[in-house]
């Protein structure tokens, strides 16, 4: 089987990029997710070939028999990274190593082919290189790349597929919050769930998101900003929002996060907090954390802070929180100090502003 990392990508012409000065109007104040840039980059998969094909070309639609598996059985996982701009002007990727591992630990979870971890980087590399014409002139902004795979093959047995395509596209992105992060109020979902015991939690697939939609409305409707999931089983302990992880800011210097059982996305930002935060000598907790414990400690000023993170906002404050029971508020219901500092901090580091003492940042 071809599986040794893919690095040779043919770069085939563009006939029509978008005109410079269309460009520079879409990029002025992008806003998230709306606009695209000029390439995609895909490699194909099959049982009898591996990994084959990488191409860089034109971004286009891409021609996919009714029958291909992916419409039916939802075989799809993806990834989302930023390139940031650095202080000196060059770009750099954020632990793609990370999101690239990840991505494969989805992978196993869909009965997909794994992607040489290698070749995951250098395809978001060179796509990033390749659109760095795209990359908004904004204070903040970066260009959001959003690697994926889905099953193509034409087959409607149910079993893993035997054909797959994996592309990357990438998309400019303003400053998520222009003026800072404000504190968000979060609905917490009585109905549904995110994730079972033993179900798809902790895998990136569109699945997942598509089951989120209907409480992320629901909390839109009653006029909150974002869903809080509890756990399946019990309904009662903490998991995390639709598209960022939790943590919980104590009085006593103690951080709590849920832990990684396998019914959360491991978020790389979770994961890099929990090292700065551990060098900034707090009490480090990955432990449940019941929703009425909350409650309590909020009101009896034990937590002082909540704050939500993930890669779209870096760290953003939880100032209020409402259920069926009723509502609460946070420590005084804005930015706490430890969420402001933590989210500086990592966020000096992503702009190449700070040393990088653990290599996270990937000049390209
Ligand atoms: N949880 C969910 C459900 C998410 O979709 C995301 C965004 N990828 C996160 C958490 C945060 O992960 P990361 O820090 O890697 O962006």
């Amino acid at each position: 089987m071809a599986d040794a990392p893919i690095i040779d990508i043919a770069r085939l012409p563009h006939p029509a990029p978008v005109p410079g000065a269309t460009r520079q109007q879409a990029i002025a104040d992008p806003g998230f997710g709306k606009v695209f840039t000029d390439h995609m980059l895909t490699i194909e998969w099959s049982e009898d070939r591996g990994w084959h094909d990488a191409q860089l070309g034109p971004r286009q639609p891409i021609p996919l028999d009714p029958a291909a598996s992916v419409l039916h059985y939802a075989q799809e996982i993806f990834e989302g990274l930023k390139a940031y701009r650095l202080a000196d002007g060059s770009m750099a990727l954020f632990r793609p190593d990370r999101n690239a591992r990840r991505f494969n630990e989805s992978a196993r979870r869909l009965a997909m082919p794994e992607l040489p971890e290698a070749a995951f980087v250098e395809a978001c590399r060179a796509l990033a290189l390749a659109d760095r014409d795209w990359f908004p002139p904004v204070d903040g902004g970066s260009l959001y790349l959003r690697p994926f795979m889905f099953a193509t093959e034409a087959f409607l047995g149910v079993r893993p597929a035997k054909q797959y395509k994996f592309v990357v596209i990438a998309s400019p992105a303003g400053n998520y919050f222009k003026s800072g992060a404000p504190a968000v109020s979060i609905w917490v979902a009585a109905d549904h769930t995110r994730a079972a015991p033993g179900g798809t939690g902790a895998a990136k697939c569109g699945g997942n998101y598509a089951a989120s939609l209907v409480p992320q409305a629901d909390a839109i409707a009653r006029g909150h900003d974002q869903v809080v999931f509890l756990d399946a089983a019990e309904r009662r302990w903490i998991e995390e929002l639709g598209g960022m992880n939790l943590f919980f800011v104590f009085a006593d210097g103690t951080l709590i996060t849920p832990p990684l059982t396998g019914t959360i996305l491991p978020g790389i930002t979770r994961d890099s907090l929990l090292l700065l935060a551990r060098e900034e000598g707090l009490t480090i907790r990955e432990e449940r954390y019941a929703i009425d414990q909350w409650r309590d400690d909020a009101e009896s000023g034990r937590l002082v802070e909540t704050f939500a993170c993930g890669t779209a906002a870096v760290v953003t404050p939880v100032g209020r929180v409402a259920g069926e029971d009723g509502a609460f508020t946070i420590g005084s219901g804005g930015p706490g100090q430890t969420t402001q500092r933590l989210r500086e901090r990592l966020v000096a580091i992503q702009r190449g502003a700070a040393p990088d003492p653990h290599g996270w940042v990937m000049r390209l």
